[in-house]
């Protein structure tokens, strides 16, 4: 795949899907610009891990909560690597409540991480794109962008509008070498899943497998999709091969959606 020498930013990638991207990216090549919330070890490792593919890497601690430094990281990416080519918008929250107990804080924060952050990162990504005709704008939603579930609506509402917000944008810039795409997996095995067994099991007083198998109901492969299987995907629509697929709303859910 003929992404080698481009440069990446990759938001919320120091764990997780995030970091399964950077990963892959790094692999084929790529120079990645990394970014993430957490603790100074788990970011250290991280950048270790994704530096090991023998490429450059650089961290960027933006938080996706504040317009001005998604900005900046953007300037920063392109003053220091040259460009900004692929831009990979991951990070993301959840909060479970009904609707009517929903904290206010909470939907704030889901919509501004979930979906304003990606409309901050393309539109200071986009110039530059325009100016090299070429370009891969990567929106990572959820089987939560096709489907709803009760209690995750901020989750449900900023997911539907990032994969709304992908097909405006790749109407936009179709004819300028830029791609705008979207992937939506359905329960991966990352750490933030991971935490959620051991409470399951215990509010619901079953054990860990019966809460796996609980959470994977609506997988029908009942398996969790893995980060490898996800970064794949997205190293593949940052290729050149994936040139003419713009729009698109990739499901990789264990089949989930053809329900
Ligand atoms: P994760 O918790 O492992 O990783 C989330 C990343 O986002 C971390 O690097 C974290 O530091 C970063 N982040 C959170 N808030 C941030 C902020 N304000 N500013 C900057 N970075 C911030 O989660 P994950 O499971 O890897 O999820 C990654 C993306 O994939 C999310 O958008 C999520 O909605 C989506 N997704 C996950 C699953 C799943 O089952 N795990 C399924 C579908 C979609």
């Amino acid at each position: 795949m003929a992404i080698k020498g481009k440069t990446a930013v990759v938001t919320g990638s120091t764990s997780g899907i995030g970091l399964g991207i950077a990963q892959a990216l790094a692999r084929a090549g790529c120079n990645v610009v990394m970014n993430g919330l957490g603790t100074e070890k788990d970011n250290e490792k991280a950048i270790a891990d994704v530096r090991s593919h023998g490429v450059r890497v650089a961290f960027d601690p933006a938080n996706m909560l504040r317009h001005n430094q998604i900005a900046d990281m953007i300037a920063k990416a392109e003053r220091d690597f040259g460009s900004v080519d692929i831009l990979v918008n991951n990070a993301g929250i959840q909060h479970v409540a009904p609707v009517e107990e929903f904290p206010i804080e909470q939907w704030d924060a889901i919509i501004a991480i979930n979906l304003s952050s990606a409309f901050h990162t393309v539109r200071a990504a986009l110039p530059g794109m325009k100016k090299r005709k070429w370009g891969r704008i990567i929106n990572i939603c959820s089987a939560h962008s096709l489907r709803a579930s009760p209690f995750k609506s901020a989750y449900v509402s900023a997911k539907h509008g990032l994969a709304g917000f992908t097909k405006a944008v790749a109407l936009e810039v179709a004819e300028l070498g830029i791609t705008s795409n979207a992937i939506s997996p359905g329960f991966v095995w990352t750490p933030l899943v991971e935490k959620q067994i051991p409470d399951l099991a215990k509010s619901e007083n079953i054990n860990e497998d019966q809460a796996k198998r609980k959470v994977l109901a609506r997988q029908p492969t009942s398996r969790f999709v893995t980060v490898e299987q996800v970064a794949a995907l997205a190293a593949f629509l940052a290729s050149e091969e994936a040139a003419s697929i713009t729009g698109a709303n990739y499901s990789i859910d264990g089949g989930w959606t053809a329900q």
